[in-house]
């Protein structure tokens, strides 16, 4: 399987050769078409299988049309800690370079003031961990009605930090109709619940 059979855009396919990667890895080759064609997916696999990339590249494929709108972000992709959040916004701007993607970061311990002056602009791609999130969103700063496709990532450490009513609260705000992607290493029974609340008929992934 190669790279150019995913269905990627021509732009993201020259942001992977420029990362050197030649192929790609079972998570990205299973997930992506599936991703591209708008199905949930529940992806089941560990950190260091490429399962970023697995998300941010079709993302950044279907965020090539479109425009943002102010306080309405397209995308949201919940974290449960900064530092993996940084990690996915680096993901954007390496795989993103040379398109106009409005990426914002909303996580703790960083200005309230410029994260709103972000969201003011319009968002392509919000990142964010749950608290920091509907602190905004509770502020009435942030609309979630625009939300097309949700990713929660790590959800199996959401769960240990106690971040699961969040995330059920943050996925009764995103509208009924979004596409979700949902990544775990493990699957728990409280895990399990959620993805059969939330998810669509999605496609099973697991590496
Ligand atoms: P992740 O599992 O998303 O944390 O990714 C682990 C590492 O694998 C990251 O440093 C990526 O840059 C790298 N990576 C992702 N996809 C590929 C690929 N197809 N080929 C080689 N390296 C990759």
């Amino acid at each position: 399987m190669s790279f150019s059979q995913l269905g990627l855009s021509d732009k993201v396919l020259a942001a992977v050769q420029a990362a050197g990667y030649t192929n790609p890895t079972p998570i990205q080759s299973e997930a992506i078409p599936h991703v591209l064609a708008r199905r949930d997916v529940l992806g089941i696999a560990q950190t260091g299988t490429g399962k970023t990339a697995a998300f941010t590249l079709p993302m950044i494929t279907m965020l090539e049309t479109g425009r943002a709108r102010a306080r309405m972000p397209r995308t949201l992709i919940l974290e449960p800690t900064r530092e993996l959040a940084a990690q996915v916004q680096e993901n954007f701007e390496k795989y993103g370079a040379g398109q106009k993607l409005n990426v914002a970061l909303l996580i703790g311990g960083v200005s309230f003031d410029d994260q709103d002056a972000k969201l003011m602009r319009g968002v392509d791609v919000l990142i964010a961990t749950p608290g920091r999130l509907l602190d905004h969103f509770e502020r009435g700063r942030l609309l979630l009605t625009g939300v097309e496709l949700l990713v929660i990532d790590e959800a199996d450490r959401m769960l240990d930090m106690g971040f699961i009513p969040d995330i059920e609260r943050i996925c009764k705000l995103v509208p009924f109709t979004r596409q979700t992607l949902f990544f775990t290493a493990t699957m728990p029974s409280e895990i399990r619940r959620i993805t059969e609340q939330f998810l669509h008929n999605p496609v099973k992934v697991e590496t």
